[in-house]
């Protein structure tokens, strides 16, 4: 892990729109919720690390 903050892109769920969504990369990989910044409708996150430094992020429809 070398920087503090790291971009992810990802498909919003429900625009279909590609988003960026910053995560704090000194963050244990877990779950969190945020608003799509083009649609506004709340996304389930759901980050894991991808064993070389980046992350692995899901992105689910929350209600
Ligand atoms: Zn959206």
């Amino acid at each position: 892990m070398s920087s503090k903050f790291a971009t992810v892109s990802l498909q919003c769920p429900w625009c279909l729109e590609a988003v960026e969504i910053f995560i704090d990369a000194d963050a244990e990989a877990g779950q969190w919720m945020e608003d799509c910044p083009v649609c506004c409708h709340p996304m389930n996150l759901e980050a894991q690390p991808d064993g070389s430094g980046g992350w692995q992020v899901t992105a689910e429809r929350a209600h």
